[in-house]
């Protein structure tokens, strides 16, 4: 099949909605440009009309796209919701408003309280409405929510599609918004649909993975003849996630299709999207989870060592390198070795580092690497810990006491001034941070966490690991940790490590 398909990505908008905590813009920025990058060719930005954060943060990613990418902005089928949406999608070059309703029998009466004729109506005139007030290179995309019900009521939903058709949408979106049952079922539904309306209108799916299986429907749908795929990255999205993008584009292209994406960028950007988001990758992830591509049974990895240099492997869907993964027969790290190789050589090592952090230590291992051809594990640690463990900066630290209960004395050098604080706190982190300020330093502490592990990876007994988030000036997110015998010790070496980041 030549058809490519499109990828629409609505990580800033399904997926950042479900966060606990969203993202500030920076983050959204960050994240719109790796999108960019990756290869997505339409981005939903968010949903203007909930809140002015939502609406700034929306203008923002309109102003920096390029002609490279639909930007969409979501609106319920409300006029103000529309104008809203219009009005902060105006700077794009390629704008495109979302509007959406949901025709499923269950929800127009229990949820909607309204007649389908009445659904209909609003549909339809939302339609004529956007197509009225974008401006003449906009584009309108229609859902019909809860599409995935709709398998009692569907000669009403295509005869309302028709309408909508007839009144401006360039795409209709079919939603399983709640994966409810079989995979055959709702792509029958979807090749209704496809069959039933003009073929330059582009059919898409969005679906929900409740059951697991939000991926083979979306496969399915593009063969079905669904031509945009919504999807996200790491799946994020409400419940147990929307579709996750690395699986349908590695899926597609293992079925021969076209697919517009730098598959190499996976990896990397399933652990920064994890880090930032605060959602883990699960150990069976397909794809990017640690385990997904190890081999541990002896007849496991003495069909893919047999099979090691081959594009297919025994017991493996795709090679690593594919999707920017190490090629776990290639230890040593070279100077042609990236940021992926350093995070998992450490990691298969047995400590701790995160995405940001092997990005920072990177361009040491590759200077070492430049020196002496392949670097051993052994070197790399040696700057994993130089790096990470003991940063150097404007920031010394002398001491910190505990005098009494949440009290404790900071004593410190900034540059070559001495400053000394009593600092009062709900522990000791809190009490440093305290200090900190007195002396005029105050500090946006994100995130904080404390954990015990094995002192023998390090050389010595029982060992303490805290990791600090501050955040900088400009919203972003840096990550710093300190190791030691005292738990006391560690939080107060962490958050020194973390003044020596943001002053460098
Ligand atoms: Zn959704």
């Amino acid at each position: 099949m030549t058809r490519q398909p499109f990828f629409y990505d609505i990580t800033l908008r399904d997926g950042n909605q479900s966060l606990k905590k969203p993202w500030n813009l920076t983050e959204k920025e960050l994240i719109f440009n790796k999108l960019v990058d990756f290869g997505v060719q339409g981005i939903e930005v968010g949903f203007p009309a909930s809140s002015e954060l939502d609406f700034q943060a929306c203008r923002r990613l309109a102003e920096i796209s390029t002609e490279k990418t639909v930007v969409s902005a979501l609106a319920r089928t409300v006029e103000k919701d529309i104008l809203r949406g219009i009005e902060a999608i105006a700077p794009c070059k390629k704008p495109r408003l979302h509007t959406f309703i949901a025709m499923s029998p269950f929800n127009m009466k229990y949820v909607l309280n309204k007649e389908p004729h009445e659904v209909r109506k609003l549909a339809v005139d939302a339609v004529k409405f956007a197509k009225e007030k974008l401006p003449k290179n906009g584009e309108i995309e229609f859902s019909i929510e809860h599409f995935g019900d709709c398998a009692e009521n569907i000669d009403y939903v295509i005869e309302t599609l028709q309408e909508v058709v007839a009144a401006g949408a360039h795409v209709i979106n079919l939603p399983n918004t709640v994966e409810r049952e079989r995979v055959k079922n709702f792509v029958n539904l979807v090749e209704k649909v496809y069959n039933a309306l003009p073929k330059d209108i582009i059919i898409s799916v969005h679906c929900h993975n409740d059951l697991g299986m939000a991926t083979a429907s979306t496969v399915e749908s593009y063969f079905a003849g669904a031509t945009q795929l919504e999807c996200s990255l790491n799946g994020l999205g409400e419940r147990a996630g929307n579709t996750n993008i690395y699986e349908v584009a590695v899926a597609l292209h293992n079925c021969g299709v076209d697919v517009p994406l730098q598959l190499n960028h996976i990896y990397e950007l399933a652990l920064t999207v994890s880090e930032m988001a605060h959602v883990k990758i699960a150990e069976l992830a397909p794809l990017i989870g640690p385990q997904a591509l190890a081999h541990r049974s002896g007849i496991h990895q003495d069909g893919a060592i047999k099979t090691k240099d081959m594009e297919k492997g025994a017991y493996r869907p795709i090679h690593p390198t594919l999707i920017g993964r190490k090629d776990d027969e290639k230890i040593g790290f070279t100077s042609q070795s990236g940021k992926t190789a350093v995070f998992e050589i450490i990691k298969d090592a047995g400590y701790p580092i995160t995405m940001q952090e092997a990005v920072r230590i990177t361009p040491f291992v590759k200077e070492a690497a430049e020196k002496v051809g392949e670097l051993p594990v052994r070197n790399i640690l040696d700057i994993y810990f130089e790096k990470i463990y003991n940063i150097k900066g404007d920031f010394r630290l002398v001491s910190f006491e505990k005098l009494a209960e949440n009290v404790f004395n900071l004593k410190f050098f900034h540059k070559d001034k001495f400053f000394e604080f009593d600092g009062h706190g709900n522990g000791p982190v809190d009490a440093c941070l305290d200090a900190l300020k007195q002396a005029g330093f105050p500090q946006k502490l994100v995130n904080y966490k404390q954990s015990a592990i094995d002192g023998e990876l390090f050389g010595s007994g029982a060992v303490a690991m805290t990791v600090i988030h501050f955040e900088d000036k400009a919203g972003n997110v840096i990550v710093s940790r300190a190791k030691d015998e005292s738990t006391i010790n560690a939080n107060v070496k962490a958050i020194f490590n973390g003044l020596n980041l943001l002053s460098a």
